[in-house]
């Protein structure tokens, strides 16, 4: 993950949707997604948002990948999504599920580094700061760690057009968080994207390096996390709401171990069921239970709906594959 690419193109005219831009092409020889012989990639523009580094009419446009046409033996074939274009399918389930108007809201943690020496930023050169506890949601120096790039970051998206909904310094210093959300369906992959694609190009300017490892630091730091949250149309209407996600809980333990599988690579080193996380081989759930798998807010058994929180991805996470992956396990089976 975090292997985001863009290039540059000039146009003539100012597009009103991704559908007035042009199909483009890259060189997927040099990306690893295509030999050398036949190298190009197609990039089909899928969503706009504003460009807050070039201002103006500029704006940053959010493609997926396809092979190129064919015409074998004078058979047309249509444009195959590219084996890592995990968007293509993700629309495919969300346009299926369409009724229930899922919602998702994910919280992306991260973590800064020096970008020479790698150590975490604001940390002394070759030890550590003190323990965690002072660190969470803090200001003040040496506490609250380049607070200017998370300021940044989320004036930008708010331009660019990401529904980020907040941010906030965590538990290990170096370590903060944004939201993203409530978004509905392909958004929440887009969106989520962008956001970060925005954060990579920033901390470029502060000559920071941002990782989403799950557990840039073994021991006792908190690892990084991409909490997902989630509702549908008839969890958020009470009377029902709060029997429907216990329904859809229990349909998400069968397919634990589906699921674990592609929340995240290197999440095995976050999931130890300490520091705030359930083990990664047990499914659990519980009412505002922050080592559970499914963390249900406490107000939603008085509300008698709402939505409920997947801890379990990790910040590394690709949203197109874990939003479709619990649309499909709790609409689609
Ligand atoms: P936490 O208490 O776990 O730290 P946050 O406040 O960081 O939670 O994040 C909550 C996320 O849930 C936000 O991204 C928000 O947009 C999202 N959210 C709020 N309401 C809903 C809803 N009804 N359905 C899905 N997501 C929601
Ligand atoms: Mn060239
Ligand atoms: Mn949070
Ligand atoms: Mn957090
Ligand atoms: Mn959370």
């Amino acid at each position: 993950m975090s292997d985001l690419r863009s290039k540059t193109k000039c146009l003539d005219k100012i597009p009103k949707g991704p559908e007035d831009l042009p199909v483009w092409n890259y060189d997927g020889s040099s990306t690893g997604q295509a030999p050398g012989d036949d190298s190009e990639v197609f990039l089909v523009p899928r969503r706009i948002f504003k460009d807050p580094f070039r201002g103006g009419d500029n704006i940053i446009v959010m493609a997926d990948a396809y092979e190129p046409p064919r015409d074998i033996d004078g058979k047309h074939t249509d444009m195959k999504p590219i084996p890592t274009n995990t968007r293509y399918a993700c629309a495919e389930v969300m346009k299926k599920a369409e009724a229930e108007i899922p919602w998702f809201g994910i919280e992306q943690e991260y973590t800064l580094l020096n970008a020479t020496s790698k150590w975490p930023l604001g940390w002394p050169e070759c030890g550590f700061p003190g323990p965690q506890g002072p660190y969470y949601c803090s200001a003040g120096s040496g506490a609250a760690i380049a607070r200017d790039l998370v300021e940044a970051h989320l004036k930008a998206c708010m331009y660019a057009g990401v529904k980020i909904s907040g941010v906030n310094a965590e538990v290990m210093p170096a370590q903060w968080e944004f939201q993203v959300g409530p978004c509905v369906g392909i958004d929440m992959g887009d969106e989520l994207w962008m956001a970060r694609y925005i954060l990579l190009r920033l901390a470029e300017l502060y000559n920071i390096e941002v990782t989403f490892d799950p557990k840039p630091i073994p021991g006792d730091w908190n690892g990084a996390g991409g909490h997902t949250n989630y509702s549908t149309k008839a969890t958020r209407t009470a009377p029902g709401g709060f029997e429907e996600i216990q329904k859809q809980i229990a349909k998400l333990e069968k397919r634990h171990a589906v699921h674990i599988a592609s929340y995240g690579e290197g999440n095995e080193r976050r999931l130890t069921g300490k520091h705030e996380t359930s083990s990664m081989h047990d499914f659990s759930w519980g009412v505002a239970n922050r080592g559970a798998s499914i963390r249900v807010g406490r107000s939603v058994p008085i509300d008698k709906s709402g939505y409920y929180e997947d801890r379990r991805p990790s910040s590394n996470l690709d949203p197109y594959v874990v939003t479709r992956l619990i649309v499909e396990t709790t609409l689609l089976t």
